[in-house]
């Protein structure tokens, strides 16, 4: 089927020659194509739908932030009540006490922001000179320039001349060795932010090596090096434990948070920049102009969708639920390891998991015979199929998912 919808991260050709694969209802943990035919949803969409699909409650909380004040402007001295609401809220969660919140349209908004901030800090601390940015290798930043620069997935960065964005550098995801090693060979005088996410999710759900990154967090502190914690997708409770962040689950207490996703459980596009006190101050002391903002940053019918997911996060204990998933998934999938077709089994950190196909190349094929088992996902990095269920998801249909992962993989 000829369709004009040009898709993201997609060879078109063969999407038009296949035809698209069109979803057109969500409930729960299930979607379900235009045929009507059932899937179990194994990646909450790209990571986002943390309270499952179909919640009326926050379509209404939409409508209804909608039809009152759709949205203004949140430049200068304007600000819509809802978006304050959602700021004060957001901070409370956050895990330096008296961080301050600049909303985006979404996870890569949230990167360039923290970019740019992080070396307009080092400007207003006298020290220009430290604008080098530093990411990981299979890091995934989202795809503006910055973030594009700073991820460390080869083939995104291929295409765009050189150097997209200078002054950008590069470290080994699972040595922090790596990073000191780049400290000391560039000079932390030149080095603005270190970028990690304590989960590496894009680039194929790589968890974190024991004591990693308290100890990064560690060589930051002692060299000045801004620690910015990319959270769009461990943020908001996919990092089980019970807490918001990452950040709190590690202790890593952050200068910046850069998040998106399950802000608003993907019901409308919003992302947030949460930058701790000590980042904030030079620009709220007085005097200082920081020229930067979104047109959409804290669109009020996006504020309206985040304040009703953290109701229903907070009401039903979801943060909870996503501890449990993390046990579950485990459980549930560790065996498949020993199926020939999988090298390893990623998971036990989070409500996320995923099965790493011996062979990368047959990661689409996988994908077709996993939705022949009544299941959507996709593969991440070199042939990972994801698993990030919404985290409504109750034990058994995790069992369920996992021998239907075990019936395609045979
Ligand atoms: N950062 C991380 C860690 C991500 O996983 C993503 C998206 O998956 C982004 C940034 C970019 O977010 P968005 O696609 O909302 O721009």
């Amino acid at each position: 089927m000829a369709s004009s919808l040009w898709h993201g991260f997609a060879d078109m050709g063969a999407v038009t020659a296949s035809g698209p694969f069109v979803i057109t209802k969500g409930e729960g943990t299930k979607v379900y194509d235009a045929d009507g035919n059932e899937y179990l949803d194994a990646t909450a969409g790209l990571w986002f739908t943390n309270v499952g699909h179909g919640r009326t409650e926050i379509a209404d909380a939409v409508a209804k932030q909608l039809s009152t004040v759709a949205h203004f402007s949140n430049f200068g001295d304007y600000a819509s009540d809802v978006t304050i609401a959602l700021a004060e809220r957001l901070a409370e969660k956050a895990p330096v006490p008296g961080s301050k919140v600049m909303f985006t349209s979404g996870g890569s908004d949230s990167v360039e922001t923290a970019v740019k901030l992080a070396r307009r800090y080092w400007v207003e601390q006298g020290r220009p000179e430290k604008k080098i940015v530093v990411g990981r290798s299979k890091a995934y930043h989202g795809m503006h320039v910055a973030g594009t620069s700073l991820a460390g997935i080869a083939p995104n960065k291929e295409g765009y001349g050189e150097t997209f964005m200078p002054d950008t550098e590069t470290v080994d995801w699972d040595d922090a060795k790596s990073l000191l090693g780049l400290i000391e060979r560039i000079g932390a005088d030149n080095i603005a932010a270190f970028f990690a996410e304590p989960i590496i999710g894009a680039g194929g759900v790589y968890l974190p090596p024991d004591g990693y990154l308290r100890e990064v967090r560690e060589i930051c502190r002692d060299h000045d090096v801004l620690f910015v914690a990319d959270e769009v997708v461990t943020g908001y409770g996919r990092i089980g434990a019970g807490e918001w962040f990452a950040s709190g689950r590690f202790d890593l207490a952050p200068d910046m948070i850069t998040s998106a996703k399950g802000l608003t459980s993907g019901y409308v596009p919003m992302g947030a920049m949460i930058a701790a006190p000590h980042i904030a101050e030079p620009f709220f002391a007085g005097g200082v102009w920081w020229r930067h903002g979104y047109t959409y940053g804290g669109h009020n019918g996006a504020a309206a969708a985040a304040m009703a997911n953290f109701d229903i996060l907070e009401r039903e204990n979801l943060l909870g639920e996503a501890a449990r998933l993390e046990g579950d998934l485990a459980k549930a999938f560790a065996p498949l390891a020993d199926l020939d077709a999988v090298s390893e089994v990623r998971t036990g950190l989070g409500a996320v998991t995923a099965v790493q196909l011996a062979d990368p190349a047959t990661a689409p094929a996988m994908v077709l015979k996993l939705r022949e088992q009544g299941v959507a996902t996709r593969a991440a990095g070199q042939g990972a199929l994801q698993v990030s269920p919404a985290f409504v998801m109750g034990t058994d249909e995790v069992d369920e998912l996992a021998s239907r992962f075990a019936a395609a993989l045979s």
